[in-house]
């Protein structure tokens, strides 16, 4: 086994595999953008700057198209992503196609979200290369209104009608991803709001993932209570004969979570250190390849983590293919995890965002603040960039 992981080890290492579709310039474009991305001064800088100049009407958005939302984003509309899609699956790399606007907080754009889910559950449905649909809670419906319930408050008669339709924006989400048998992952969000949106989840598991997980939530492993409840959820899911479909990641705020935490006095959600958050994620993960029944999606930058799976699988005897068993990244980050998993036949994905430039800024600047944080990921990047036009050069 231990001869066997070694050769594991080796696998993220071949970057002609992971930058087989970049060309030299775009290579040069990704080295540049994660030099800058890794200066906290200029991430801060460029945030506020970038934010201004939207709020103010001032030309960025080129700009702004040209860096970042290039190389993080698929376009603006599901039809600019088609050729970064088609491309990918000449790789056997799969997308998730991700309506990444966030921050809205009116009924049309929560119907325009739904919208936008249906169309990719269809897009999906038709093509091999995108296996999943996805959406995020509070593209459905008010943060404010999920707070609430989490909070275990009344809502009023209006926030009743309006989360009514909450409801049943899931339920016609759910209802045709299974009618057209299209898995749909549900994203996580803050710890305040997440009570409300998994009881919602669970609902919808119950109701349509009775011979499939067809509808999976999201566990953010840096929250220490997640294992709990995912054992709760499997003990209800065998009592009352659903299948759990969940994505697995670390989660992405981290410090808004901590912040609030302090400023409000209650205990924070978050693991006390990072190795907490490993081991509560990797217990996770064996939890549910230990239990029959689950199915997994792993999301996640990590290499230990990804070839930790791989090990698990292995030894398990599943195959790489098997369709309870996905890996993922984002588009524009870790292409040396994905693009060699692939190459190796696992089932692997991107997700894919797009929407308006100023729209997605929110997203953006989430993966900019994480490379930031995240300093090791980002040389790490940078290395495998270097590495690779060295490799090219000859
Ligand atoms: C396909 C995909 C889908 C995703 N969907 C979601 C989603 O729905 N919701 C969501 O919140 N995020 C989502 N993410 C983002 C994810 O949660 C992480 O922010 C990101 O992937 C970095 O974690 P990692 O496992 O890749 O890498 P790592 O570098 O191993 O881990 C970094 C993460 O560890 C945790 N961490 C870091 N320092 C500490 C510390 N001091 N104490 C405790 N914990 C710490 C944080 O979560 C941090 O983001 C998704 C990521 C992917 C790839």
């Amino acid at each position: 086994m231990l001869k066997d992981s070694n050769k594991m080890e080796k696998i993220f290492d071949n970057t002609e595999v992971a930058f087989a579709l970049k060309s030299f310039s775009e290579l040069d474009r990704a080295y540049f953008l994660f030099k800058m991305i890794k200066s906290e001064p200029l991430v801060r800088i460029g945030t506020a700057v970038t934010n201004f100049a939207l709020k103010a009407h001032l030309p960025v958005e080129q700009l702004i198209r040209a860096s970042v939302f290039d190389h993080f984003c698929g376009g603006v509309t599901e039809t600019d992503c088609l050729p970064t899609i088609d491309k990918m699956y000449t790789k056997n790399v799969h997308s998730i196609l991700d309506y990444s606007v966030e921050g809205k907080e009116e009924e049309v754009q929560f119907d325009l979200a739904l919208e936008k889910t249906l169309n990719n559950i269809d897009f999906a449905h038709k093509k091999p290369s995108i296996p999943f649909a996805v959406f995020k809670p509070t593209g459905f419906g008010k943060l404010a209104l999920y707070q609430k319930l989490t909070e275990k408050k009344t809502l009023n008669e209006v926030e009743q009608k309006e989360w009514n339709k909450v409801v049943a924006r899931y339920d016609k989400v759910c209802k045709s991803a299974y009618d057209k048998d299209v898995p749909l992952l549900i994203d996580a969000e803050e710890s305040w709001m997440q009570d409300a949106a998994d009881d919602l989840i669970e609902e919808m598991m119950v109701k349509y993932n009775k011979k499939k997980a067809i509808v999976f939530g999201t566990l953010q492993m840096y929250r220490w209570d997640r294992m709990d409840y995912l054992k709760g959820l499997y003990e209800r899911a065998k009592k009352k004969g659903f299948l759990v479909g969940m994505k697995l990641v670390r989660g992405a705020y981290m410090e808004k979570e901590r912040e609030r935490a302090e400023e409000k006095g209650y205990p924070s959600p978050i693991c006390p250190d990072k190795k907490a958050t490993d081991d509560n994620f990797n217990a996770a993960v064996k939890y549910m390849m230990d239990n029959e029944r689950m199915s997994l999606y792993l999301g996640t930058h990590n290499e230990e983590s990804n070839y930790k799976l791989m090990e698990i699988a292995e030894k398990k005897g599943i195959a790489k293919d098997d369709g309870q068993l996905w890996f993922g990244q984002l588009y524009g980050m870790s292409d040396h995890i994905t693009f060699n998993l692939a190459k190796e036949g696992y089932n692997v994905t991107k997700y894919l965002p797009y929407g308006p430039v100023r729209d997605v800024m929110p997203y953006l600047i989430r993966r900019a603040e994480e490379n930031t944080s995240v300093a090791g990921q980002t040389n790490r990047e940078l290395s495998l960039l270097k590495a690779e036009r060295k490799r090219r050069k000859g």
